[in-house]
C-alpha cells in the first residue's frame, strides 16, 4: 500500500486545501526530505491570487505551490554519495538538464528543460514530503534554524543581482523597494563589502529594518519632497552607480532611472509579469546607462550558507511571522493582505 502525506493544493483562486497525497519514492540519484520549514515568495503569492505568472499557468489543474524549503533526509536513493538519513539540508528548488548548451556553459538558470519546484505544471514543497536530486540539496550548518535555512533562496536571488550587476565593495548603490527582496539585495550588498547602501521605500518599518540588516542610509519617498536630489546629496551630487529595482511596477521601473549617475548601472530584480512599462531609452543612451535583468541564479547556495556561517548576513530579521502546517491557508492569507508588516512569512511543519 502507498504510503500519503498532506499537502496543500491550491485549486482555485485564493482557494488552498488541506488533501491527502501519494508520499513521494525517490530515484536513485535522489533523496527524500521531510519539509521542517518552508518561506512564501511572492512569486507562490501570484500563484495564489492569479493561478499564473505569465506563461507558467496552472490552466485549471491543482497545484502544490512553495519552493523555500529546508528539511530533514529520511530516505536516499542507492546512487547517491554525500546524503545519509539524519542530515539537515536546503534545497536549490530549480532542475536543470545539465546537458543543453547553457547549462553546459555553467548558465543553468536560462535551461529550457528547467523543472521549476511550485511553478505550473510542477508541484512545489507545501507538504510533508519532497523528493528531490542529490546534488540540489545542501548540507546546513548546524547551528543554522530550519527557518533560516528556509529563506536562503531568495537571498540567493539577491546574491545572483549583486554578482551579475559587477559592483565593487568601493561603489555605491541605491535600492528601491524594502520588501523581501529588496532587503535580500541590501544583505548581499552589505555581504560583498559595498559601503554606502541606500534604501529607498514608502513604509518607515520597513526603512528601518533595511538600517537594521545593512542599509547605510534610507529614504522615505512618502515623506521626502524630492528624492534624486536626495540621493544627489548623499553621493557628492553625482548620483549612486549602481542602482537595483526590487519593486517590480512600471513606475518604479521608470523613477529608478533618476537616481543613478550618468555612466551608471542599474539592475532589474523585481518581477515584472506584463509587458509595455515605458523607459526612458533616449535619455538613457545620452547619459550611457547600463541597464541589467536577472532571472533566478547559479551556483550560489553553497556560498550562501558560507556567508550565513560566518555571519556575513543574518535572515532570521526578515521573518516577520511564523505559522504552523496547519495554518498553511492563514500564512498565505497574511502575506497577501498584510503587506505593510508581512516581509517573509514562515511556515513550520
Ligand atoms: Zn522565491
Ligand atoms: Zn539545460
Amino acid at each position: 500500500m502507498d504510503k500519503k502525506m498532506r499537502a496543500w493544493v491550491l485549486r482555485d483562486k485564493q482557494q488552498m486545501f488541506l488533501e491527502e497525497r501519494p508520499m513521494p519514492v525517490p530515484k536513485d540519484d535522489e533523496v527524500l526530505i521531510k519539509i521542517k520549514s518552508m518561506g512564501i515568495c511572492g512569486s507562490d503569492l501570484h500563484f495564489y491570487t492569479d493561478l499564473r505568472i505569465g506563461d507558467y499557468a496552472t490552466n485549471g489543474n491543482p497545484l502544490i505551490v512553495g519552493h523555500e524549503c529546508a528539511g530533514e533526509i529520511v530516505a536516499v536513493g542507492k546512487n547517491c554519495k554525500k546524503s545519509k538519513i539524519g542530515d539537515r539540508v536546503i534545497v536549490e528548488p530549480g532542475i536543470p538538464c545539465m546537458k543543453c548548451d547553457e547549462c553546459r556553459a555553467g548558465r543553468y538558470n536560462f535551461c529550457h528543460d528547467m523543472y521549476f519546484m511550485g511553478t505550473p505544471p510542477w508541484d512545489g514543497c507545501m507538504c510533508e514530503y519532497v523528493a528531490w536530486p542529490e546534488f540540489l540539496t545542501y548540507q546546513m550548518p548546524e547551528e543554522m534554524s530550519w527557518q533560516e535555512g528556509a529563506m536562503i533562496e531568495p537571498f540567493v536571488v539577491g546574491l545572483q543581482s549583486v554578482r551579475n550587476s559587477g559592483i565593487q565593495f568601493s561603489d555605491n548603490a541605491v535600492v528601491l523597494g524594502c520588501g523581501a527582496i529588496g532587503l535580500m539585495v541590501i544583505e548581499a550588498l552589505k555581504a560583498a563589502g559595498v559601503g554606502r547602501i541606500i534604501a529607498i521605500g514608502r513604509t518607515q518599518k520597513k526603512l528601518d529594518l533595511a538600517l537594521q540588516v545593512g542599509a547605510t542610509d534610507v529614504i522615505n519617498s512618502r515623506e521626502c519632497q524630492d528624492v534624486a536630489a536626495e540621493v544627489r546629496k548623499m553621493t557628492d551630487g553625482w548620483g549612486a552607480q549602481y542602482a537595483f529595482e526590487c519593486v517590480g511596477s512600471g513606475e518604479t521601473f521608470y523613477e529608478i532611472n533618476n537616481y543613478v549617475r550618468d555612466g551608471g548601472t542599474i539592475t532589474y530584480v523585481g518581477l515584472m509579469v506584463e509587458d509595455g512599462a515605458p523607459m526612458p531609452m533616449a535619455s538613457a543612451v545620452m547619459r550611457g546607462l547600463t541597464y541589467k535583468t536577472m532571472i533566478r541564479y547559479t551556483n550560489l547556495f553553497d556560498r550562501a550558507l558560507i556567508l550565513l556561517k560566518y555571519k556575513r548576513a543574518d535572515l532570521l530579521p526578515l521573518m516577520t511571522h511564523q505559522y504552523s502546517f496547519e495554518e498553511g491557508d492563514i500564512a498565505f492569507k497574511t502575506a497577501l493582505n498584510d503587506k505593510k508588516n508581512a516581509i517573509k512569512v514562515v511556515i513550520n511543519f
